[in-house]
């Protein structure tokens, strides 16, 4: 669904006040009302037109798996203009928090080795309205529910930094108060390690969550499993993190997959701890869900001997409780099937 902005420029062009737009989204996000026949409020020559030339949702549910507690729903979706394919999952967590896991790009060229999104290679960037329509699709999903959204994490298909103009611009949509309405620090977005990107986000008037998946204490371990390390080595991606931490006084998260016998010795934890010691931060081992590449989830032992050495450290860090494995839905499982 497009944004305020947009809506504005729409109605102007066909000749209706701009205040229009703000009964529109009203309508959809305060009374769940999706479907612009239903929009009482407006005129029915701007209803008519709307429902003619303006498709409410970008993107359209092609496939829905749920796990069989209800805890997680993942859905294929197929885009509007062109039939690719996108997937997003829904978590409705027990302390109330729904959070929904977007994608960003069709595919990605990133190609994280151990990533069923990477092997799938590069389609194309979603715009705003795509990214910004994975969460309007479970916000209309649970209207009856009324179970408000609460987060939204660019952790789906794709690189958020790789697609910058329109992954910020669909997290101010997300953001704005006339529209989603969900808070700028409940919105993450996670980078395989994009300097340029951090550095831009240094820059935004936007409290929004930096998430980096580092993966590799050492530059050698880090290029063979995020090539895009080549590009930008461990040693400016942590003066881009440092620099983010010193200018915006936020936390940075650092995702870790933990992949048996590669990247989870105890030797790289301490690694890994020297790395990070005294960092404003906050690390998160990341079990591995195994998709089809030749890597495995370490043993539970190796996480626990690897979070412990970290807290010699003083290094914050905590073991992320994965959900919806069942269905493919879990971390670096998003492709398109
Ligand atoms: S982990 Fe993220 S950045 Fe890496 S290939 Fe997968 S989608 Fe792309």
């Amino acid at each position: 669904m497009k944004d305020y902005k947009e809506f504005v420029e729409i109605f102007e062009r066909v000749g209706h006040p701009p205040f229009r737009a703000r009964q529109l989204l009203n309508d959809v996000f305060n009374r769940g009302v999706a479907d612009f026949r239903e929009m009482k409020n407006l005129p029915v020559s701007l209803r008519d037109f709307l429902d003619e030339k303006v498709p409410l949702l970008s993107i359209e549910e092609k496939k829905v798996s749920v796990t069989p507690d209800g805890s997680v729903k993942k859905v294929l979706f197929g885009c509007q203009k062109d039939g690719k394919k996108i997937e997003s999952v829904l978590m409705r967590f027990k302390d109330g928090r729904r959070t929904v896991c977007v994608s960003s790009q069709v595919g990605c060229n990133v190609k994280c080795k151990f990533c069923a999104t990477g092997q799938m290679g590069f389609k194309r960037n979603l715009t705003y309205e795509e990214i910004a329509d994975q969460v309007l699709y479970f916000i209309l999903d649970l209207k009856d529910y009324s179970e408000p959204i609460t987060n939204v994490v660019f952790m789906g298909m794709g690189e958020p930094f790789n697609n910058y103009e329109e992954v910020m611009r669909a997290v101010r949509h997300l953001n704005d108060a006339r529209a989603f309405n969900v808070g700028a620090r409940n919105i993450t977005l996670s980078t395989s390690g994009i300097v340029p990107g951090i550095l831009s986000l240094i820059e935004e008037d936007l409290q929004v969550g930096l998430a980096v998946s580092l993966h590799a204490p050492l530059q050698d371990l880090r290029e063979e499993l995020v090539p895009i390390a080549k590009k930008y080595p461990l040693t400016d991606l942590m003066e881009a993190t440092q620099k983010y931490i010193r200018e915006t006084h936020r936390r940075v998260t650092y995702e870790y997959v933990m992949l048996a016998g590669v990247n989870d010795k105890p030797v790289l934890a301490h690694e890994l701890g020297k790395l990070l010691k005294g960092q404003l931060c906050h690390v998160n081992l990341i079990p591995y869900n195994a998709t089809d590449t030749i890597y495995r989830c370490s043993r539970k032992k190796a996480i626990e001997d690897f979070k412990e050495i970290l807290e010699t450290y003083r290094v914050p860090v905590t073991v992320r409780v994965s959900l919806g494995q069942g269905i493919d839905a879990a971390c670096g499982q998003l492709a398109n099937g």
